[in-house]
């Protein structure tokens, strides 16, 4: 099976970005509201992740780390209803069998918490007492140790960095009502504080910045069950910077390339051809007329009537981009 839970990492775990990536999906499907994102030398040394979710129960934490071991999905019918993030319960497993990885876990009706550490190819579980508040913290040293055609493959710690820092800003950017912080190398690189009200304006002013969100214009638009809730840059922000341009689908951060489309057609009908409009789109359709999983690591979906998804995207940008312009 360790053979098996590698080949799968080769598709779940391509860098240490990605490890952080489904770390986090799964301490938000464990409905965590503060989460610690510790990172030693881009992730090569050391991934770890604290959160405040439910825990897992120490009769599970064997079970957890196993394939195809995951506790969201029960019947057929709850796969073509997937609101979790994750499903598939290969992460964990693919995870461990490419690094040295440690569970810590305890749950509300737990008196103390319990530690699972499993290293690469022994998938011998050894389960001790440990100490730790309710939720989890799963750390993942030396990834890919044991791996070397992979490691090869890392790039510098910076870099790698940058990949970590960019899955943090997407996440963050979709769950404004939950906590984020960020240590690299002992530093606390990022600090994304839900407000009272878990705002969005707030979060995106966190993570893209404050002088973004006082000048861009906000929308909130809906129209035969699709609903547009976006942050426009303006003119003066087109060239300013190319790395805010976030848009999120039912929740989920995609690179979808007709949403693109649709906002970059929109700026150049203002504006003429543009390099990089600024701007962050939350677009909320009925999950029936979207499929998420055509590619979930690519960040792209299918919509049933994707020609009107595009239009009102495109008229509803360009409508608000000319009204800032009058
Ligand atoms: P999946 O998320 O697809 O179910 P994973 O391999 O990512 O599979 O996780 C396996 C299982 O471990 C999950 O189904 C969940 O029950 C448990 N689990 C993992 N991480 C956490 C966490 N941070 N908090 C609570 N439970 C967790
Ligand atoms: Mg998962």
């Amino acid at each position: 099976p360790q053979l098996a839970n590698q080949i799968a990492a080769g598709e779940v775990v391509e860098r240490p970005a990605s490890v952080v990536k489904e770390l986090l999906e799964n301490s938000l499907d464990a409905g965590a509201t503060k989460i610690e994102v510790d990172i030693e030398k881009g992730g090569h040394k050391r991934i770890r992740i604290k959160d405040n979710g439910s825990g897992i129960v120490k009769s599970e934490l064997q079970l957890a780390l196993s394939r195809h071991a995951t506790s969201k999905i029960t019947t057929l019918d709850d796969l073509e209803h997937i609101l979790s993030l994750g499903f598939r319960g290969e992460a964990l497993a693919s995870i461990s069998s490419v690094s040295r990885l440690t569970l810590t876990s305890r749950t509300q009706s737990q008196g103390e918490a319990w530690q699972a550490y499993c290293e690469g190819r022994e998938m011998a579980v050894n389960i001790q007492p440990a100490a730790h508040p309710v939720g989890t913290t799963i750390d993942v040293a030396d990834l890919f140790y044991n791996t070397p055609a992979r490691r090869k493959f890392l790039r510098t710690e910076k870099t790698e960095f940058q990949h970590i820092e960019e899955v943090i800003k997407r996440i963050a950017l979709s769950y404004p009502k939950v906590s984020f912080v960020l240590k690299h190398n002992d530093k606390v690189v990022k600090r994304f504080i839900a407000d009272k009200a878990g705002s969005l304006a707030t979060r995106i002013g966190a993570v893209v910045g404050q002088k973004f969100v006082q000048n861009a214009v906000h929308i909130s638009t809906e129209y035969e069950g699709l609903h547009i809730d976006a942050w426009l840059g303006n003119e003066a922000m087109l060239r300013s910077s190319n790395d805010c341009q976030f848009s999120f689908v039912n929740g989920r951060g995609m690179r979808d390339k007709l949403i693109m489309h649709a906002i970059r057609q929109a700026y150049e009908s203002v504006w003429g051809v543009v390099e990089q409009p600024s701007f962050v789109v939350y677009l909320t359709v009925n999950p029936k007329d979207v499929d998420v999983n055509v590619h979930p690591a690519k960040h792209e979906v299918r919509f049933q009537q994707g020609r009107l998804v595009h239009d009102f995207i495109c008229k509803t940008v360009s409508d608000a981009l000319h009204a800032m312009t009058d």
